[in-house]
């Protein structure tokens, strides 16, 4: 923790005269808890922390507004407005040079330049750099779920799309991000992890092909649960009504988490899932049933062919 991040949140504590604050940590970040805590302690601030699992801003720890004047949720940038919560960054930075590593993998006329919140200040001297190389680097401003130019989410590559660059530069961790970028930005897509320094092209392949035979595994179910989230960012009930209206043996489930033993205890044939969209994705291999995504449910019913496939973003 900078104590520069500490002192401009003990300002903005200050200017909303809050006396109790609550505070909300991802999973990587829990370990932190206790230095923010001694840190507004020492400000005269009276403090309390959510235990509970959090993946993303959209999963604001909301109940504890009833023990706290306002919620400081660190390590995100918001998905959407809430009145009496506070996002605190948690950048995390390297030297931009790595980009070197990537210049040999990059070949498109123009190039898209996206990463996560964690890295997204770096975004300007990033573009220097490349700019610096001749490369031709577009970025998209901020807008809707992404407020950060050039931020993309799991649930939302519309920075990658709206560069319209023949070919995207992910600078991050992972291969969820890159993979998801080629299916919504119909792009070429290059990675870099800045913190390793491997840079690699990604294909959407592998992931297609999983998901191809998820769907046709599910046409043996006789029963479809809709999940529907009760996470503050991840409701989708409209969504869910939509795609229960497409065969009469579905039901809308609301689930907070979503875990392997609910599913089962519940006893669907298959699940639609419209809560975090990466739980289709990342975690099939951990449930015992299909857990399709909407656009996969829509092609098993017939409302959508496999040529339009899409992932699935929340808007
Ligand atoms: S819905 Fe999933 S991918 Fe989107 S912000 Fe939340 S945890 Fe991240």
């Amino acid at each position: 923790m900078l104590s520069s991040d500490i002192s401009d949140l003990v300002r903005q504590l200050r200017q909303r005269g809050v006396r109790k604050a609550a505070l909300q940590f991802p999973a990587g970040l829990k370990r932190q808890a206790a230095k923010y805590a001694g840190a507004l302690q020492a400000e005269g601030f009276e403090v309390i922390v959510s235990g509970d699992p959090c993946y993303g801003a959209c999963d604001l720890a909301l109940e504890t507004l009833e023990h706290a004047d306002v919620l400081v949720h660190i390590g995100h940038a918001p998905v959407d407005r809430q009145e009496k919560v506070i996002f605190v960054p948690y950048p995390v930075d390297f030297d931009v040079a790595v980009l070197e590593k990537v210049l040999p993998l990059l070949k498109g006329k123009t190039t898209g330049l996206v990463t996560t919140v964690q890295h997204a200040r770096l975004i300007p001297a990033m573009e220097a750099f490349l700019k610096g190389r001749g490369i031709d680097v577009r970025v998209a401003g901020g807008s809707g779920r992404t407020p950060l130019r050039g931020q993309v989410l799991g649930c939302s590559f519309s920075a990658a799309r709206e560069t319209g660059a023949d070919e995207i530069l992910f600078v991050g961790t992972g291969v969820f991000h890159p993979i998801g970028i080629a299916l919504a930005a119909k792009a070429r897509v290059v990675a870099l992890d800045p913190l390793t320094g491997i840079a690699q092209e990604v294909s959407a392949d592998s992931l297609l092909r999983k998901r191809f035979a998820v769907i046709e595994k599910a046409r043996g179910a006789k029963t479809f649960g809709i999940i529907v989230s009760t996470k503050s960012g991840q409701q989708r009930l409209e969504l869910a009504h939509r795609l229960a209206a497409l065969s009469p043996d579905t039901l809308i489930v609301t689930m907070k988490e979503v875990s392997p033993d609910e599913l089962l205890n519940l006893g669907f044939g298959c699940y639609v899932n419209t809560a975090c969209p990466r739980l289709s994705y990342d975690d099939q291999v951990r449930f015992h049933v299909p857990v399709l995504s909407p656009q996969e449910f829509e092609i098993l019913c017939g409302t959508r062919t496999w040529d339009d496939y899409a992932i699935d973003e929340i808007p």
